[in-house]
């Protein structure tokens, strides 16, 4: 399962920065143009979570909305799948936003 490596990895990588301190709090970025289901995420992060220090951190998802610039006239505009049109009637657009997985923010003590 996608989401169970990606969630293991979070935790991996939590762990690794905490440097033996306990992980209260785990900020996650999740672009809606990453095909990851947070629920899932949720779900996997307290499975992979169990026996390390980041054992009964809570999990922030923060869903980031997919964005594109426009190649042809300069405009950004929103995007909810990994390609579209422009108002200009382009669709040579670039993705700025929407894809990312990441670690916003993490809270030890
Ligand atoms: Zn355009």
């Amino acid at each position: 399962m996608h989401e169970l490596s990606i969630a293991n990895s979070v935790v991996e990588i939590c762990a690794e920065q905490a440097h033996g301190a306990r992980v209260r709090r785990v900020t996650l970025e999740i672009g809606q143009l990453s095909a990851v289901m947070p629920e899932a995420i949720r779900f996997c992060f307290d499975v992979c979570a169990k026996d390390t220090v980041v054992e009964g951190a809570a999990l922030e998802i923060v869903e980031m909305p997919g964005q594109a610039r426009c190649l042809a006239c300069g405009a950004t505009l929103d995007v909810a799948v990994p390609f579209g049109q422009c108002a200009c009637g382009s669709e040579n657009l670039e993705l700025i936003s929407g894809q990312q997985l990441k670690i916003r923010q993490m809270e030890v003590g």
